[in-house]
């Protein structure tokens, strides 16, 4: 039984037109040493495989996803496959490119911003005028009627209590937070940085960032389930986390070469995405990292996840098993989390919300689209 969808993060390329200076796929930190782009008709031809496995959801991302010259082919090919796309940028293209993703079927938007202040988030994106691009894309987006949520990387740019001012003026409907990373990921993911002033947090200043998402909350929708904040701020102070980690069962990281991982930060591939299907379920606990992608989900999928072992346990007869599956304090918590997220996840979600789906599939006009999605 397969309640809970398999999410996977694409990257499409390693290429970059930013400097950010907590990211070594900015152009002017020198990692990049040869720039590499995914192949439409082979990432085409693993959609299937994708698809049988229960992705539901391909993020594509970078490097800078909307650099990509068919950045708009890939995500009408997952939209076509029936895996809802979305998208992750840096928001310099946004304007000229997202009336193209939203025909595509584009079905959510993320655009990073570093800092409450739009002048220090364009200063470390090294890109003058961002903000106003950011502005007009998102704008379009919102219209179209489909969510769009600031990424916001833990750093020393951002002042909670200033951050809702500018996310509203931009048009956000929520924020979701990524924490920052300093060890360089063993896959080829590069969102690290080993050597920025602006990450090198000691454990008490970690842990009253953490705290400030918590204080912001109260004033602006914040996405990562506070259960999963908690469980970072256990990670960071060596202390035993309650959820483990759903990467490699129901979460998944594809790159540029086709090589599908368990995760950013595994250290090596589980093999071609070509051979999927053939490769199993990586269930051993792991609390390693604190990507915030993997972490946020391992909460929201806890629940649908521990259904499906309940499940297992029950059809081989394993009575006690299957009870001891359901009846956790992790579970209970997850459940909190999906109810506190119910907009979101009933907005995400193809199966709970037939009529954007049937909207997606006739791709009307703007103004219908804006009428069903209302
Ligand atoms: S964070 Fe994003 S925009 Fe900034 S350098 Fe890295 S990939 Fe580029
Ligand atoms: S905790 Fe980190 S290293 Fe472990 S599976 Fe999850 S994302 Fe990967």
């Amino acid at each position: 039984m397969s309640l809970v969808p398999l999410v996977c993060d694409v990257s499409v390329t390693n290429v970059c037109n930013a400097t950010c200076d907590f990211c070594s796929y900015a152009y002017d930190k020198g990692q990049v040493h040869t720039r590499s782009w995914i192949d439409r008709k082979e990432l085409a031809r693993a959609l299937p495989i994708l698809y049988a496995r229960g992705a539901r959801y391909l993020n594509f991302q970078g490097g800078e996803p909307l650099l990509h010259p068919e950045i708009d082919g890939l995500v009408a090919d997952a939209a076509d496959a029936g895996i809802r796309p979305g998208l992750i940028t840096n928001g310099w293209l946004l304007p000229q490119r997202v009336e193209a993703l939203l025909d595509a079927g584009l079905r959510m938007l993320l655009v990073s911003i570093d800092s409450h202040s739009l002048e220090e988030h364009e200063r470390n994106r090294g890109l003058r005028g961002l903000g106003e691009r950011i502005r007009a894309g998102v704008q379009k987006a919102r219209q179209r009627g489909i969510p769009v949520y600031a990424s916001v990387t833990v750093s020393r740019l951002v002042q909670y209590d200033d951050l809702p001012d500018l996310l509203t003026s931009l048009g956000f409907d929520a924020v979701i937070f990524s924490y920052p990373r300093r060890k360089p990921f063993g896959s080829s993911s590069l969102v690290f940085s080993e050597t920025s002033s602006l990450i090198d947090f000691d454990e008490p200043e970690l842990i009253q960032a953490l705290d400030g998402i918590e204080s912001l909350r109260r004033h602006f929708r914040v996405m990562n389930p506070r259960a999963s904040v908690e469980d970072v701020q256990r990670h960071v102070r060596g202390e035993e986390e309650i959820f483990a980690c759903v990467g490699g069962h129901k979460y998944f990281y594809l790159d540029w070469n086709l090589d599908i991982w368990r995760c950013e930060a595994w250290s090596e591939p589980l093999g071609s995405v070509f051979d999927f299907a053939e490769i199993a379920d990586q269930r051993d606990r792991c609390n390693a990292c604190t990507m915030a992608c993997y972490r946020d989900n391992s909460v929201l999928m806890h629940f649908g996840v521990a259904l499906e072992d309940a499940a297992s346990a029950l059809a081989g007869g394993r009575l006690r098993e299957a009870a001891r599956t359901v009846f956790r304090r992790s579970v209970l918590s997850s459940i909190r989390s999906v109810a506190g997220a119910a907009h979101e996840v009933v907005r995400l979600t193809p199966w709970l919300n037939q009529r954007t789906v049937r909207a997606k599939a006739a791709r009307p006009p703007t103004s219908e689209l804006e009428e069903i999605t209302s």
